[in-house]
């Protein structure tokens, strides 16, 4: 691995700037890891050509002064963004020869300002899971692993990891439950999922749309601050996307958290909680606590229905925004000797059990009969939850939680894949952060015993991801976390 993949993206921008390098020969560094890479399976479509011809173009930019924000910069992109002339699947059979003739809004985003791409990233089929062990294109290896094979948490797991390993230089995420969060964690990265209506979803493979939202993940904060930039901003083609101007988040890693006030939630502290959690966690609010900043135990009462919440929304969105692969306009078709055998055949062998499992309990929760017992009581929850944390921020700025009761874990671990129910329990700090829309940061914090790394979170007010910045900054600080 040549030095200068390993570079974050603001020392890269710095020495493309200066002519240290050119941005072909960096995204030859890249391609050239890539290629060493491929056991971690981090990419499912690899674009060399497509990545040169930019780079090529980053050039010429350098040389005559047109540089832009991004210039240069190789990222890989999650495989559920769609990508104009390059194959988008989404990590599913059924959209594994799909080619969108468009490119999603926050991608074009990137791509206006400089940046490269250097391929789709692997995921869980459709977003949904939390170890990549879903994906059709088979599971994404955590760079941190040893003597096994561990999982990169999901569902940006190829993101996450083809950021630790350094395939490239940051990625793009998506999250509706904890997807940006849960990989930077167990991959000992940062990752930031903005408030709902920051990016544009358009052109986002859905899974649940009122709580998907994109996001960068990359090897430090300052480079999440410069990715997030250039992602956010209105867009006509997304009704739910936010007309609100996006500031120049780096300049909020200069700022003190002195006068802050930071709350911890006491429903986050059950008894049980692993106490190396419970040891970080409170490091990470002495750090604050030094600078200057006031500590304060909060509450937010809902929060043991966010789990059960979440996963009856989630596969109720799913399965209606699922709905659309029958097999006819586009995707992967099986046969069928009539249409009804077209549809069922296509739909069975095209989705993998997760999602076909979330298809069924969204169509139960939907159904009549069950939607008042299911659906309508866990919209009357989101809203309590909702009003939680809006109850909170009157007492605090910022909430400090941490992102996952555990480390990664195995692939193929036998309690998870067998019992599902084990596997959604491990998004219990994160999925309250989507069901209210708000923004939410994962940075490393240290490593465990067994030398995993661990994540920290903070929970921003609606848009004030600025804030999450500036906290984020302090703590990576102090914890002077070895990355990979
Ligand atoms: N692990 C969660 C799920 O399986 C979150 C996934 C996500 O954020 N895309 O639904």
């Amino acid at each position: 691995m040549t030095e200068i993949t390993t570079f974050s993206v603001a020392e890269t921008l710095k020495a493309l700037k200066n002519k240290e390098f050119s941005a072909v020969e960096l995204t030859k560094a890249y391609l050239h890891n890539m290629e060493n890479g491929r056991q971690y399976n981090a990419y499912i479509t690899e674009c060399a050509d497509v990545a040169l011809k930019q780079a090529e173009e980053a050039d010429k930019r350098y040389i005559n002064g047109t540089n832009r924000a991004l210039e240069g910069i190789p990222l890989g992109i999650k495989d559920l963004f769609c990508t104009k002339d390059i194959r988008t699947t989404a990590a599913s059979h059924i959209l594994d020869n799909f080619v969108p003739p468009y490119e999603s809004t926050v991608t074009q985003h990137l791509l206006d300002d400089g940046a490269v791409f250097l391929g789709k990233l692997n995921l869980d089929e459709f977003a949904m899971g939390g170890s990549n062990e879903t994906s059709y294109f088979g599971p994404v290896i955590n760079p941190w692993s040893k003597d096994k094979p561990l999982v990169p948490g999901g569902s940006s797991g190829g993101s996450a990891a083809a950021v630790a390993a350094h395939l490239c230089a940051a990625a793009t995420g998506t999250d509706t439950g904890g997807s940006i969060r849960e990989p930077a964690a167990f991959c000992g990265i940062t990752g930031i999922k903005p408030t709902y209506g920051r990016c544009s979803r358009y052109g986002i493979v859905a899974f649940a749309s009122s709580l998907d939202q994109a996001g960068p993940i990359a090897q430090d904060v300052r480079d999440c601050a410069i990715l997030l930039k250039s992602m956010a901003g209105f867009d006509e083609k997304d009704s739910t996307s936010c007309n609100i101007t996006v500031p120049d988040y780096e300049s909020f890693l200069n700022r003190e958290v002195k006068g802050l006030t930071i709350g911890l939630p006491k429903e986050y502290r059950p008894e049980g909680l692993n106490p190396e959690v419970a040891a970080y966690w409170d490091k990470a609010a002495e750090y604050l606590k030094a600078r200057g900043a006031n500590i304060k135990e909060i509450s937010l009462p809902h929060t043991k229905y966010a789990l059960a919440t979440y996963y009856v929304l989630a596969p109720a969105e799913a399965s209606s925004n699922l709905a659309r692969y029958d097999g006819i306009r586009y995707g992967f078709r099986a046969d069928g000797q009539h249409l009804d055998d077209l549809y069922i055949n296509t739909r069975t062998q095209g989705f993998g059990a997760e999602v076909r499992r979330r298809i069924m309990i969204g169509t139960y929760v939907l159904s009549a009969g069950y939607y008042d017992a299911y659906f309508l009581k866990a919209q009357k929850m989101r809203r309590l939850i909702h009003n939680d944390f809006m109850n909170a921020f009157k007492e605090c700025d910022v909430i400090l939680t941490p992102t996952s009761p555990i480390t990664a874990f195995p692939i193929g671990d036998e309690s998870m894949l067998q019992n599902p129910i084990n596997m959604y329990l491990n998004d219990v700090f994160t999925v309250s952060v989507n069901l209210a829309g708000l923004p939410a940061l994962s940075l490393p914090i240290g490593l465990s015993a067994t030398g995993l790394p661990y994540g920290m979170q903070l929970i921003g007010k609606p848009f004030d991801e600025g804030t999450l910045f500036n906290v984020a900054a302090k703590i990576e600080t102090d914890a002077k976390f070895e990355r990979k």
